[in-house]
């Protein structure tokens, strides 16, 4: 059963406490050691127990700190629910009242955005979706042109697999709902139905405010980069209150800005199919981490899985990737790169991460391979053992 209770990605909490890796010491996990048992369970997707509830965590964030104890980091970090998911903010050097307030504003900002650009709760975006359905012309706030620019913007860079005007398709396998039971897949006709329809973001015509679609099969559905938009603005505002040395990681998926006194963030990237971190890398100023995956979302059905990562050329789950993380400044345009990458597969993936602009991506295939840019390479330290094979490309 999917245990994912929002349309927003997330992953599991880390539970384990500072330890030692490789001689250095990290210490401060950004999330808090333990998640309450109350807000645990809706929160969490992935399969029923065993390694997809105990490991599957995209990133753990550490901040790197001297090896005296004494050295303590003037680190605020705080845990909030929004977006449907555990948002952990970490802010350095900055005093503990404009934390606090920080820390409200970001967590208000991002709550308005998953409650404006909820999927299936009716809100603001199920308006729209029904005004472009009846054929008519809806009129946006300048939020709402934005992310839908954004979008019209990052379906082209990606040829349109990355395509938020799939909403249908992503309703049709049923992950417009807080949990996915594990029933059949989609019948095939209503598939090709879809898939013939073609809904694309370039159907819309976006003048001004006015917004129309020349596709009634269009249905917006930003949940591929809205967490990414949310952390952008998250950062945002952060910035504007004069907070410039912060994390803000949205269940796994993540911004980073300024340092620690000094001294970069170190990240580390989970294994999408063990327990432990894959990888990890030293961010720099102002970068976002974002990984889509397969096990984020998904339901079994008769022994096979299904996840939420939908290729609009089948209109089903893509296959061939297990996860794909972009290193890249904007967290929006790192968001969509990872679904679209993600769709592109293990053969494709390069053309698309250059189409999208993007330099810096490790996709790991489902046979357990890493493909990863030249650029990445450079970035990442592995942790991988003997046997993973690696191909690094230009
Ligand atoms: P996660 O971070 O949870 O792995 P992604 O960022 O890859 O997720 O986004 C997955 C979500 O994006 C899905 O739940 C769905 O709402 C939406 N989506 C699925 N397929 C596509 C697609 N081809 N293009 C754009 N959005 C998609
Ligand atoms: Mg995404």
């Amino acid at each position: 059963m999917v245990q994912k209770a929002y349309p927003f990605s997330a992953t599991e909490i880390p539970t384990r406490s500072p330890f030692s890796k490789g001689g250095v010491l990290f210490i401060n996990q950004v999330v808090a050691p333990r998640v309450s048992p109350l807000l645990s369970p809706p929160f969490f997707k992935g399969g029923r127990g065993g390694i997809s509830r105990a490991a599957f965590v995209i990133l753990l964030v550490f901040l790197l700190t001297l090896g005296g104890c004494d050295q303590r980091p003037q680190i605020y970090q705080q845990q909030v629910l929004a977006l449907g998911t555990l948002v952990d903010i970490s802010l350095y050097g900055v005093d503990e009242e404009t934390a606090a307030k920080a820390v409200t504003a970001v967590t208000n900002k991002m709550e308005a955005i998953h409650h404006n650009w909820h999927a299936w709760q009716p809100g603001k975006l199920t308006h729209i979706n029904q005004q472009l359905a009846a054929g008519n012309t809806v009129s946006l706030s300048p939020e709402q042109q934005q992310l839908i620019q954004t979008g019209i913007e990052l379906a082209q860079q990606s040829g349109d697999l990355f395509n938020p005007a799939a909403g249908k398709l992503i309703a049709l396998w049923g992950f417009h709902s807080d949990e996915r039971a594990n029933t059949p897949p989609p019948a095939d006709a209503d598939i090709s139905a879809l898939v013939s329809a073609a809904p694309k973001m370039s159907e819309l015509t976006l003048t001004g405010n006015q917004l129309s679609s020349a596709n009634p099969a269009v249905m917006i559905d930003v949940g591929g980069y809205a967490k990414g938009y949310a952390v952008d603005q998250a950062i945002a505002e952060l910035r504007r209150m004069g907070v410039n040395n912060a994390i803000v990681n949205a269940g796994g998926d993540l911004r980073a800005i300024g340092s620690k006194s000094g001294r970069p963030w170190r990240i580390g990237i989970r294994h999408p199919r063990q327990a432990g971190v894959i990888a990890s890398l030293e961010t720099r100023d102002d970068e976002s981490i974002f990984t889509s995956g397969d096990y984020e979302r998904y339901f079994e059905y008769q022994g096979q899985r299904f996840h939420h990562i939908i290729d609009p050329r089948s209109g089903r789950p893509a296959q061939g990737t297990s996860s794909v993380t972009i290193l890249q400044r904007d967290a929006s345009s790192a968001d969509a790169a990872a679904t679209a990458i993600f769709i592109a597969g293990p053969k494709r993936w390069r053309e698309t991460a250059r189409t999208m602009g993007i330099a810096e991506v490790m996709l790991i295939d489902t046979a357990g391979t890493i493909h990863m840019t030249e650029a990445m390479n450079q970035r990442v330290h592995l942790e991988i053992d003997a046997q993973t094979k690696t191909i690094v490309v230009p």
